[in-house]
């Protein structure tokens, strides 16, 4: 865990000095583009502060946006987009340059990609606060017995639904294959860091275990453990790989205090 560090995708900046301008470059996908653009931008002392781009493309051409501060830079902001064009046309490997005006209340904002993906796929971002009351904002209405069961039902479909996924799109077919790449998914899209302890196949079982989970993370000092969502994904994960009903009863929770939450998952039974 200490080899982690958090990744802020807001893409989001106040600016109320207007120094920073949102821009897009469409580069040659090829060595040393970015770095031919970034040159010249070096030179006007105009400073990258933000960088992003699709994650990994093999396109011809890839689009790169930068949050550009001129605050040290004899270059004037409204003059950004002029210079920039100059010194940036110029170069061959450049095909496209945006440059995007500030917004109202002192903001500039990356307000050009959409929607987010996740390769083929629409994904959206929510933050915990919006999290919280998805996962935690039933047990309002509901009993709690209720809204608990809720979540559990949707989770095993959604882990149902993963296995189909890495079957037709990675044309996984093993269970450990179809772990792995639960696992990584898990890490890259924030759920948690998922590692399977053990695996036995013969009698449908297993031992999981999840540092950070987005859900139980929304708990803290209770008595029990509180994942229903997540919990309901693995059984959902584990019930379609086994082909059989499996449950997920969970031992360990970060939300009664231990350091991660473990899952043990074994054939439900009759
Ligand atoms: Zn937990």
């Amino acid at each position: 865990m200490e080899n982690l560090r958090p990744l802020d995708l807001s893409r989001v900046v106040r600016d109320r000095n207007e120094t920073i301008l949102f821009t897009s470059l469409e580069l040659k996908n090829k060595p040393g583009a970015l770095m031919s653009v970034l040159v010249p931008l070096a030179k006007l002392n105009v400073n990258v502060i933000g960088i992003h781009s699709d994650a990994v493309t093999s396109e011809d051409y890839i689009e790169v946006s930068l949050f550009l501060d001129v605050r040290n830079s004899r270059i004037k902001s409204g003059d950004l987009k002029k210079v920039l064009e100059e010194q940036v046309r110029l170069l061959d490997v450049v095909k496209e340059v945006k440059v995007f005006d500030h917004l109202p209340h002192g903001l500039d904002a990356d307000l050009y990609h959409f929607p987010l993906k996740v390769h083929e796929r629409r994904a959206v971002v929510f933050t915990e606060v919006v999290l919280r009351d998805l996962i935690l904002g039933l047990r309002n209405t509901l009993e709690i017995s209720a809204a608990k069961t809720i979540l559990w039902l949707q989770g095993k479909e959604i882990g149902k639904n993963l296995v189909e996924y890495y079957e037709k799109y990675y044309d996984a077919k093993s269970v450990k294959e179809k772990l792995a790449l639960f696992e990584i998914y898990s890490f890259s899209l924030g759920w948690g860091i998922v590692s399977f302890e053990s695996i036995n196949e013969e009698r449908k079982e297993a031992k999981v275990r999840i540092y950070n989970s987005f859900e139980c993370s929304l708990f803290s000092k209770s008595k029990q453990p509180e994942s229903q969502l997540f919990r309901g994904i693995l059984s959902g994960f584990f019930s379609k790989s086994f082909n059989t009903e499996i449950d997920a009863i969970e031992e360990e929770c970060i939300a009664k205090g231990d350091a991660y939450c473990s899952f043990t998952l074994s054939p439900k039974e009759q």
